[in-house]
């Protein structure tokens, strides 16, 4: 397999996928360039060691076809700026346009093309579209990692075209190495740390970390599903009653498999869903009627501090509470605070999903822990042991 580190990009035209879909405001601003400025590197790279670059992205969700306020066209001038070139557009990703636009392309040049997503065909990884796009250039790069887990034409099925010539950016490599920092070089103790709303989307991560860390730490709006499995009482808290077997099956299966499962003994109750709800500290069994747990409770807090602290591999993935809101926030705080102190003491954190890579930013702890992932869906499906068919598509 190749390696963007040694390849040689002379006179190449190398076609890369890349993750631009930032969020615009309503004058088409990026109102967030996180994921540009993370591909920066691996562009610069390439244009470095005498390459020219075509960068390929989706935006957004268009429905069928083209939509102006879906057009990559809007990232041009940032994306000039960042890069120090003048970033040239093709106004469709294939056809006369991109052709001619590529053949032209000298080494240092970069050329976006338009929205992938204007083609169902992108999503739904059809060969021809992906073959078109495939006879842009002569090498293939991927460095999308958020959509790793799709087989998209753009981000797997196009690989097949480069048999040779195909390799991961910066940012998929990475991805790859840190993730595996965990679920295959991970020194123990672990402990994985879940939380968010619901157990539905992560029940496959559970059941698939349970032979592989020491602890699990659960909070967030799912954890009511397991104390309701253990028989507590929830109140009006969150629970998903049909999942109430499978978290029951979960805590069995760690038993047997001698990982502690640490289920919160205390929470934060309020009587409504509001920053301004009345609020007290409950044994987390014993949820009156008429009100919800909202967060973690201070015991519970300091039992997670002490299992993080004294743990060698960290993965964190959700809130423990519903951290947006100030009352509610304490818990999250306390969890990211325990991960940034056991990671000065030499552990390995690794941050990633969406609202807790949010919740570190809010903090303003993202620079003190070892990893911060960037691609939640792949990272899940990653550390549950999928195969990507993104990374698959490069690493046969
Ligand atoms: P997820 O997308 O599943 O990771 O869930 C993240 C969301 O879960 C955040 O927006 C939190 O506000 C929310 N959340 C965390 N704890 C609770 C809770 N106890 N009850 C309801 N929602 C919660």
């Amino acid at each position: 397999m190749h390696n963007i580190e040694n390849f040689d990009f002379t006179n190449k035209k190398v076609i890369i996928r890349v993750d631009f879909n930032v969020p615009l405001n309503d004058k088409f601003e990026i109102t967030d360039d996180t994921r540009m400025r993370a591909a920066v590197p691996t562009i610069k790279k390439v244009l470095s060691s005498g390459g020219a670059v075509i960068l390929m992205s989706h935006l957004g969700r268009p429905k069928s076809g083209p939509e102006h306020k879906f057009s990559l066209i809007h990232l041009i001038p940032e994306l000039s700026k960042q890069l120090g070139v003048n970033v040239q557009f093709a106004d469709d990703c294939i056809g006369d346009e991109a052709i001619n636009k590529s053949a032209n392309l000298k080494p240092g040049e970069v050329l976006l093309l338009e929205n992938l997503r204007f083609y169902k065909e992108e999503t739904s990884g059809d060969e021809i579209f992906a073959k078109k796009l495939a006879a842009l250039a002569d090498v293939y790069m991927n460095d999308a990692f958020g959509t790793a887990h799709r087989a998209h034409a753009s981000t797997a099925i196009i690989a097949k075209f480069f048999p040779k010539n195909k390799m991961f950016g910066y940012i998929m490599s990475n991805e790859i190495q840190n993730i595996n920092k965990v679920v295959k070089e991970g020194k123990t103790p672990i402990t994985a740390i879940l939380g968010g709303a619901k157990v539905s989307g992560k029940i496959e991560i559970i059941n698939n970390l349970i032979d592989k860390v020491d602890n699990i730490l659960i909070g967030g709006g799912m954890m009511f599903t397991f104390i309701k499995a253990l028989g507590g009482k929830v109140g009006n808290s969150l629970v998903e009653e049909n999942l109430v077997e499978t978290a029951k099956a979960a805590m069995e299966k760690a038993e047997e498999n001698d990982v502690c499962f640490h289920i919160p003994t205390d929470a934060v109750i309020a009587d409504k869903f509001d920053n301004n709800a009345e609020t007290k500290f409950c044994n987390s069994y014993e949820i009156p009627d008429g009100w919800m747990g909202l967060d973690i409770g201070p015991e519970t807090g300091q039992a997670f501090r002490d299992v993080i602290e004294a743990s060698e591999t960290i993965l964190w993935n959700g809130p423990m509470g519903v951290f947006e809101m100030s009352n509610f926030s304490q818990g999250t705080e306390d969890v990211a605070f325990a991960i940034v102190d056991a990671t000065k003491k030499g552990a390995f954190s690794l941050i990633g999903g969406g609202d807790s890579v949010a919740a570190i930013n809010k903090f303003k702890l993202q620079n003190d822990v070892s990893y911060v992932s960037t691609g939640g869906g792949a990272m899940l499906e990653f550390i549950e042991g999928k195969l990507l068919p993104g990374v698959a598509a490069i690493d046969d």
